[in-house]
């Protein structure tokens, strides 16, 4: 293996996850709607993860957040819902020199749709590696499939969900099988909105048990989970919102 192939290996340093679409405020002066985006920088590619429900706040957010959409390389969406792909005409009609990575299972009307803004399109099934130290759990789920997206940093793994339908548990899982490393935060949405205080319980101590070390849940996750992930995690359980900026310093 050459130099350049271990300093990959040893993952990412300088890790930036900016927060752009949320229905949880976090900075003022950003619009929340129900939805969830974010953007990472720091990986070999610059990586726009889901696109919320509406593309003139997703793009009014970027801005107000000082990220250019022209500095996106890489689109993922987790899955289909609305919430998580509304914005993606909007901002491939500002940007389409972009790599899309959807879950092989969108319905083709989408597909096409999206293909007519002529970014690249990538189809995914099983994990694959995004580009250095950035991989695609693959499509994970039954009845709704979803991908989720895994950072390796210097620290250990970062998992952000969009919604987590396949199960927030099972997710982590399958990061943690896939790279064997251990895993330093998960954020995005946990889809607990409903669930009861019990098993959101069960939910946290099988974080602990994995070894997870910050949680950052939003969106889909409901005051209820968000409230109780604070209590169990303490100063390692991280606000997000629309407009939150993670850095390496929050991960320490
Ligand atoms: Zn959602
Ligand atoms: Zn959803």
């Amino acid at each position: 293996m050459n130099e350049e192939n271990e300093a990959a290996k040893a993952g990412v340093k300088d890790l930036t996850i900016t927060v752009v679409y949320d229905n949880n405020p976090y900075k003022e002066g950003l619009q929340t709607a129900w939805g969830f985006s974010c953007v990472i920088t720091g990986p070999e590619k610059t990586i726009l993860f889901d696109t919320g429900g509406d593309g003139s706040i997703l793009l009014g957010n970027m801005e107000k957040s000082a990220v250019d959409p022209n500095s996106i390389d890489t689109v993922v969406l987790s899955h289909i819902h609305g919430d998580h792909t509304g914005g993606l005409d909007s901002f491939l009609r500002k940007n389409h020199d972009v790599t899309v990575y959807l879950p092989k299972s969108f319905p083709k009307k989408f597909k096409d749709n999206v293909l007519s803004l002529h970014p690249k399109l990538v189809e995914v099934e099983q994990s694959l590696k995004i580009c250095d130290n950035v991989y695609s759990t693959g499509q994970l789920g039954r009845l709704i499939k979803e991908q989720s997206l895994i950072v390796r940093t210097d620290k250990g793994l970062i998992v952000i969900t969009g919604c987590a339908h396949p199960g927030i548990v099972k997710i982590v899982n399958t990061a943690k099988d896939l790279l064997k490393d251990d895993i330093l935060l998960v954020m995005g949405g946990f889809h607990l909105e409903w669930a009861t205080k019990g098993k959101i319980e069960k939910i946290i101590s099988a974080f602990k048990q994995m070894g997870v070390r910050y949680v950052g849940p939003s969106h889909c996750t409901g005051h209820k989970a968000r409230t109780l992930f604070e209590k169990h995690f303490g100063t390692n359980y991280i606000n997000v919102g629309a407009g939150k900026v993670i850095t390496a310093v929050d991960l320490q």
